[in-house]
């Protein structure tokens, strides 16, 4: 395998949503860093073509099916991780919808809680479980997926935008609880990455491709390899003494 930039050999790295974009890119990453990854995602045919894109490149994955927004399944995926290859040293949990677009009056309470139990709850629920398996194996390291809609308003995505807010002031909080059992907690904040989630927000509209890079300082989209380097790191050695962060990477959006 090429990489080898960090020590991942022997560590088990759980990735949720990681059947596309910024999930598969990550455990794409983790693999190429010698990690055994499980590869989760309500997607199965999303997970399984990621462990196949892992295992071609000489790389170790299995697929684990789970929906973040079921309770049972989150804690199901922790405990079969866990019976299989032991406790879990890192996740990234990465799942997340957009949800549909509409004002505040307008937005729907089905809306608002499907992008709420997606994007926020699920990120308590796989804590509440991936922590005890990190405590059991002497720690580790969580990266949640945020946004930089977790740091300010976005017309029209109210679910979202809270939802975000929520993962920031989670991970700060889980940081502080687990800090001293060796468990660092942080939050990556991706702007504008070329998934298919932003090909559905934009309709396919490449106009609206054109303002979104337009309003990135950098003048165009990033691709999820970069958000998969940022979370690679945070979750390594390297970053030791980083924890409750939420690191943006957004090609200077939030500079502005
Ligand atoms: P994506 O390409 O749509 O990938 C998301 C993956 O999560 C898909 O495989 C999806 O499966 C899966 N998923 C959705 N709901 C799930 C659930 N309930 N349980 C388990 N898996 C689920 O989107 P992405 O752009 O890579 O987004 C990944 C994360 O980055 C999200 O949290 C998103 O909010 C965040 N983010 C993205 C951007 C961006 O510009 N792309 C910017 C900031 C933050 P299906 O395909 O079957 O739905």
């Amino acid at each position: 395998m090429a990489g080898l930039t960090y020590d991942y050999s022997g560590k088990v790295v759980l990735v949720t949503g990681a059947g596309s974009g910024i999930g598969r890119a990550s455990a794409i990453a983790f693999a190429q860093e010698g990690a055994w990854v499980a590869v989760s995602d309500k997607s199965e045919e999303g997970g399984i073509e990621t462990v196949r894109l892992i295992v071609q490149n000489g790389g170790e994955a299995v697929f684990f099916p789970c929906d973040v927004s079921n309770p049972v399944a989150v804690k199901t995926l922790a405990e079969h991780v866990e019976k299989r290859m032991g406790p879990i040293s890192h996740a990234f949990n990465n799942a997340g919808i957009e949800g549909e677009q509409a004002f505040v009056t307008d937005a729907t309470e089905e809306n608002w809680n499907k992008v709420i139990d997606v994007n926020l709850r699920s990120i308590w629920l796989c804590m509440k479980y991936e922590i005890p398996s990190m405590i059991k194996g002497g720690g580790g390291a969580i990266v949640n997926c945020s946004s930089i809609a977790g740091l300010v308003g976005f017309k029209a995505i109210p679910a979202y935008v809270a939802s975000k807010h929520g993962v920031i002031g989670l991970t700060k909080n889980a940081a502080l609880e687990y800090a001293s059992q060796n468990i660092r907690v942080n939050a990556v904040c991706p702007g504008v990455i070329q998934t298919p989630m932003v090909d559905r927000f934009t309709k396919g509209d490449p106009v609206a491709l054109e303002e979104l890079k337009r309003s990135t300082p950098m003048g165009r989209v990033g691709s999820p390899e970069e958000i998969a380097a940022a979370v690679v790191w945070l979750c390594s050695d390297q970053a030791s003494f980083v924890t409750g962060h939420a690191l943006v990477a957004d090609g200077g959006w939030m500079a502005q």
